[in-house]
């Protein structure tokens, strides 16, 4: 049998990256996305390894729905299928609600609402195709509690969770199985901007006293992803070490 194949955004680093090698592992083939072939080839040469097949790359910048379309359809010609799609392409600028510009926002709902939801169209017309697949969607703790400083980016989450749960319905009888996952404080480059204060503080509120790995929500995304939950649509699961308790 051919190897399910597997389109994971944002693949260039952190979750993406981690659960593009945690698919390679359960031998899908993967689709890779990046918004260049150079800040791709990392993940790419990783995938390769890990599951003995090619990637195939796709290099645009995540809110162009021209290219969004020309994807899927690379996709199709390449592989006639899809079996998994990983929204994950995401960005994160903290700024209090005051100072919020029109362009920030919209940047911000672009990238993490609108494409992710223009993804999971292109995606189900390959899913149904192929008799039933799976959709994950990359949301976060914030767009479930919110957060101060985050008003653009918890309501990007927030959005993606509805999202997540309408699609779930109106696919459910086609096969397709939407579930969000809501990271934590999880150790990446979206990260890496905190002040040491603010560090400390985003970190007493993680019960469990550390910051996630990319690789712990990579795992989650990966049973997800598998027909090991094939019984599970419609969910948003937390992934935040305590955070959410
Ligand atoms: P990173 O910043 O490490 O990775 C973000 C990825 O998204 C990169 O591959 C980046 O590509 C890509 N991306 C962003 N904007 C665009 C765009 N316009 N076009 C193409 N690619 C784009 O973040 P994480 O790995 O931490 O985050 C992954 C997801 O997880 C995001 O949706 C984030 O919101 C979510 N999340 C993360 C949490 C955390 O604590 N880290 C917590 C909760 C949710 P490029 O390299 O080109 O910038």
């Amino acid at each position: 049998m051919n190897a399910p194949i597997a389109f994971v955004t944002g693949a260039t680093r952190g979750i993406g990256a981690a659960s593009a090698v945690a698919l390679a592992q359960q031998k899908f083939q993967l689709v890779l996305h990046g918004r260049t072939a150079e800040s791709i080839a990392e993940t790419a040469a990783k995938v390769a390894s890990a599951s003995g097949l090619e990637p195939l790359v796709l290099d645009y910048d995540i809110t162009d729905s021209d290219r969004t379309r020309d994807a899927f359809q690379q996709i199709f010609k390449r592989y006639r299928r899809l079996d998994v799609l990983v929204n994950n392409a995401g960005v994160m600028e903290p700024c209090a609600l005051g100072m919020i510009s029109r362009d920030a926002l919209h940047k911000t709902l672009d990238t993490n609402l609108s494409a992710a939801i223009l993804h999971m169209q292109g995606a189900s017309k390959l899913l149904a195709r192929a008799g039933g697949g799976s959709i994950v969607n990359i949301s976060s703790i914030v767009g479930v509690q919110g957060f101060e400083g985050q008003v653009a980016y918890s309501a990007s989450k927030a959005g993606l969770i509805g999202a997540t749960l309408s699609a779930a319905k109106e696919l459910a009888a086609k096969r397709i199985r939407v579930n969000a996952v809501a990271p934590g404080y999880i150790d990446t480059t979206l990260n890496a901007g905190h002040s040491s204060d603010n560090h400390l503080k985003n970190l007493e509120r993680v019960r469990m006293g550390r910051m996630g790995t990319a690789g712990e929500v990579a795992d989650l995304v990966a049973f997800l992803s598998s027909d090991k939950s094939r019984y599970i649509t419609g969910q948003v699961i937390g992934i935040d070490g305590g955070m959410s308790l």
